[in-house]
């Protein structure tokens, strides 16, 4: 439920009412706004509500009492407007700002994701993005560097600066990836993996959950609240295209579900038009899409040499492409009042 203060409530009240509830057994997110404070409390495991919400509809300074009616209850944008994920001291996704992580689809070996993170470094981007286990369809595919990926993924982080987003594939190997990554990364096929989500729930870490590619919104909505719900609020959702009749594309990009999440949901949005396409010369057109849609962030696929890639070389743009899709980008953020530097 979401209790709305009146105006004239003291620090006090608010105290005696967050602990009120906490006692209670609910969890409490407090959101103040420009007139009002809002809390949120949510209580999956608290016997008789109405009762408590009764009693606190009678409170001199709670204004009203209204129930959270959608299913993901800490996801729900009826809990707060907005909310910001801070990467670091230095990057924060879902204020005015347009964020890009880029890199390679999979660490191939230390020069590849060094020459990779200068390169994307000096065109302006914070966040360097690479697997070290890759999810493959097919078992004779590249897999990955696994460990190893991640202490190479450390190194550039060490040369650049720049902070890591990479994927964890299983629950057993959240706290090793978190030691060397910045942001968690949870892939398609794993969206409903719900150990795994648990698990990254406990991180301390930003989690980027990628929608399942046969995932509804509803679904992928409820996948990010069993992260919140395990104690991370940090959680960014990525669209990434869904499994549809189309064959010319690699998925569909479902921009339907960009705008939609930021209806539903406080959670910042990223668009991957790199995976949503599996084309590289649709990509810079999908990334502007995603960003006029209200993409909080894109993730795209960029490598010194597209054509030596290891894994989605045919969706992965090389630097003279990324740079044209920063420009393109830069215009659209500005024409829908946000910014990319
Ligand atoms: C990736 O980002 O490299 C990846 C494997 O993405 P997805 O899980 O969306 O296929
Ligand atoms: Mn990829």
């Amino acid at each position: 439920m979401i209790i709305i203060l009146s105006h004239d409530a003291t620090e006090t009240n608010k105290k005696n009412i967050i602990d009120r509830l906490r006692n209670q057994g609910y969890t409490v997110d407090v959101s103040e706004g420009k007139e009002r404070t809002l809390i949120g409390a949510i209580g999956s495991n608290v016997e008789n509500k109405n009762e408590v919400m009764a009693q606190l509809m009678s409170m001199s300074f709670v204004e009203r009492v209204v129930p959270i009616l959608r299913p993901y209850k800490m996801v729900s944008k009826e809990l707060r407007e907005r909310s910001i994920v801070k990467v670091n001291d230095d990057i924060t996704i879902g204020g005015k700002e347009i964020v890009i992580m880029a890199g390679p689809c999979a660490v191939e070996g230390d020069e590849q994701i060094l020459e990779a993170a200068h390169m994307l470094k000096s065109a302006g981007v914070k966040i360097l993005r690479a697997g070290a286990y890759k999810p493959r369809t097919s078992p004779y595919s590249f897999q990955g560097f696994e460990e190893k990926g991640l202490k190479m993924l450390d190194r550039a982080r060490k040369e650049t600066g720049m902070a890591i987003v990479t994927e964890v594939m299983e629950s057993r190997d959240v706290k090793k990836v978190a030691k060397f990554s910045d942001i968690l990364q949870i892939g398609t096929r794993n969206m409903q993996n719900f150990n795994l989500l648990k698990e990254c729930g406990k991180a301390g870490k930003p989690v980027m959950l990628k929608r399942g590619f046969a995932a509804t919104i509803e679904e992928w909505l409820l996948a990010a609240e069993y992260i919140m719900k395990a104690g991370n609020p940090q959680v960014l959702l990525c669209e990434r295209g869904i499994r549809t009749f189309e064959t010319y594309t690699r998925n569909t990009l479902d921009l339907n579900a960009v705008a939609a999440a930021k209806t539903l949901s406080h959670l910042p949005v990223v668009v991957d038009p790199s995976h949503g396409t599996g084309r590289w010369e649709l990509v810079t057109p999908m990334a502007k899409a995603g960003v006029a849609a209200g993409a909080d962030a894109l993730m795209i696929e960029v490598h010194p040499r597209p054509e030596e890639a290891l894994s989605d070389g045919q969706q992965t743009l090389n630097l003279k492409h990324f740079k044209q899709l920063k420009r393109e980008v830069r215009l659209v953020a500005q024409a829908v009042g946000r910014k990319l530097t």
